[in-house]
């Protein structure tokens, strides 16, 4: 891989497409930002409707190609490999690229990465693994069995917060099963993207196979969401986007997977050890800033601790290091774009208008405000209501609203109280309550006595406006490939040619 921070500093990138990085058709180029300071510091393809029409093209030529089509499983498998072993050689690069982009911490960064190259030797592994079944037919002399095949092209879309840890839960299978793949990554966040189809070339993938057509949603995004010859989409970001590429889907009838916002509620009871709940509201919800998408950003805490816990809380968040995001002391960095920050002032003022108190933070940091970087202080408001909007809304920011509850029912009540359904977490040592929690929960995960710990061996997704399809796990190869059936007669008689034959 020849990407560095230092030769993508004031470059021009290109789109990959068909093993080749390309110039846009339209020559437009548009910048990228880095958020610590608010200045450009790269510009990467505006890539448009042609540009998707190539890749498309590119994409469907590979998946027909007999050097991918007829690749064994053992092979595609191998080739995985390669690429995560490409990948693990070029962690540290990749995470420096992807904290520059989007003002994640170093060492969040840095740990993703090093993870990468284990979820691609899992569905490396998987390659050889996806198998159809023999199915019983009620008659003599007569085969009826299921295969799984791969779709086809298969359209990705990408934000911007882990790009290239979100892009892994869905590429490394679909490469696996032999799909090919289109990506789009977010506009706030594409070196990353593109630097692995560097190592892509590198690990001996076919042209076409991945491809990168890097521009706004409005541009590449809109085209390659309308475009009729795609197997599947794949999309990572927002509910309200979501819906919009759900709906130009539905006009070709091509299914989606939705992996999209939450307003995830954590729930802390009165036995448990208050500092380790803290210490998990905070991993929680301030973890980059807030920017995750399973953001415990609704607490609720048994009433009976409520004082002593929102005052830990708030002791906890003061002491949290607001920093450059290169630098290892730092807890919290930048927010990735000048929009976000606006949109968290916003939360935080009209959470305020409508009775809520800011306990601590709600400002942007003074002493970051020289740097023109986009900054916000972690925020805790308490007397939130489930009813306000900042209670309400995907904030994506450093902000948490603390509300007490006096029973079970009531705290199950609260929690579900959402139209998302992503995440939840609680907080108890009673096993028998955090499995009733567990149980009544609408949320695609349940964490207890965690939070944020995942694994790419199990399926995750959201239920309700948070999404639908699965990353992770063996289900998404069940995602990424299609049924066939087959029956074979081998009785060598044909029956009466007017009749169906269902039996
Ligand atoms: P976003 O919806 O603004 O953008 C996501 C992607 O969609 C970008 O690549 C963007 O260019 C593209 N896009 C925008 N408009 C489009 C259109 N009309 N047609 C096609 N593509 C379009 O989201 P974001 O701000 O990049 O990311 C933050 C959001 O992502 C949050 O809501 C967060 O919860 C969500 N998210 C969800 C998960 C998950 O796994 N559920 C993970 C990470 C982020």
């Amino acid at each position: 891989m020849k990407t560095t921070l230092q030769s993508l500093e004031g470059s021009r990138q290109n789109l990959f497409i068909d093993g080749q990085f390309v110039a846009p058709k339209n020559g437009k180029y548009i910048p990228s930002y880095d958020p610590t300071t608010g200045k450009p510091w790269y510009e990467f393809a505006q890539g448009d409707q042609d540009d998707v029409e190539a890749a498309v093209k590119a994409a469907n030529q590979a998946f027909r190609n007999p050097a991918w089509r007829r690749m064994t499983q053992t092979d595609r498998g191998r080739l995985l490999r390669r690429l995560s072993q490409l990948i693990a050689d070029h962690a540290d690069s990749l995470a420096e690229i992807e904290t520059r982009d989007n003002g994640k911490l170093i060492k969040e960064m840095r740990a993703q990465m090093a993870a990468l190259p284990d979820t691609y030797d899992y569905f490396a592994g998987m390659a050889d693994k996806l198998q159809g079944e023999t199915i019983p037919v009620n008659k003599l002399d007569m085969l009826n069995y299921n295969t799984r095949e791969p779709l086809g092209v298969v359209g990705m879309i990408t934000p911007w917060n882990s790009p290239l840890m979100l892009l892994t839960g869905t590429l490394a299978p679909c490469l696996a099963i032999g799909n090919t793949v289109v990506i789009k990554p977010s506009e706030h966040a594409t070196a990353s993207t593109l630097a692995l189809a560097e190592l892509i070339v590198e690990a001996g993938f076919p042209a076409g196979v991945v491809n990168v057509v890097t521009g706004t949603g409005a541009s590449a995004g809109e085209a390659l969401t309308r475009h009729s010859d795609i197997a599947k989409y794949v999309f990572t970001g927002s509910t309200d986007t979501g819906r919009r590429i759900a709906g130009n889907a539905a006009q070709n009838l091509v299914p989606c997977s939705m992996e999209l916002g939450g307003k995830s509620p954590h729930v802390v009871f009165a036995d448990v050890e208050i500092e380790n709940a803290v210490n998990g509201i905070v991993s929680g919800v301030f973890a980059a800033a807030g920017q995750t998408c399973v953001a415990g950003s609704r607490c609720f805490v048994e009433a009976s601790v409520y004082d002593r816990f929102v005052e830990a809380l708030v002791e906890r968040t003061r002491h949290i290091q607001i920093g450059h995001p290169m630098n290892a002391e730092t807890d919290i960095g930048p927010l990735a774009l000048a929009d976000q920050l606006s949109k968290v002032e916003h939360y935080v003022s009209s959470g305020v208008s409508e009775g809520a108190t800011v306990a601590v933070g709600g400002k942007r940091p003074w002493a970051h405000e020289q740097s023109g970087g986009w900054y916000f202080e972690p925020t805790v408001m308490t007397d939130a209501s489930n009813n306000m909007a900042f209670m309400r809304d995907e904030i994506f920011g450093p902000v948490v609203g603390v509300m007490p509850f006096r029973s079970e029912e009531e705290m199950i009540t609260l929690a579900n109280d959402t139209r998302y359904g992503l995440a939840s977490g609680i907080w108890t040592q009673n096993i028998d309550r955090a499995l009733r929690f567990a149980n009544q929960v609408d949320a695609g995960t349940v964490w207890i006595n965690t939070y944020r710990s995942s694994s790419f061996m199990s399926a995750n997704g959201g239920f309700k406006q948070s999404g639908y399809g699965r990353r992770g796990g063996f289900e998404v190869m069940r995602e990424f490939s299609r049924l066939k059936n087959i029956i074979i007669d081998y009785s060598g008689v044909m029956q009466d040619p007017f009749v169906m034959r269902l039996k």
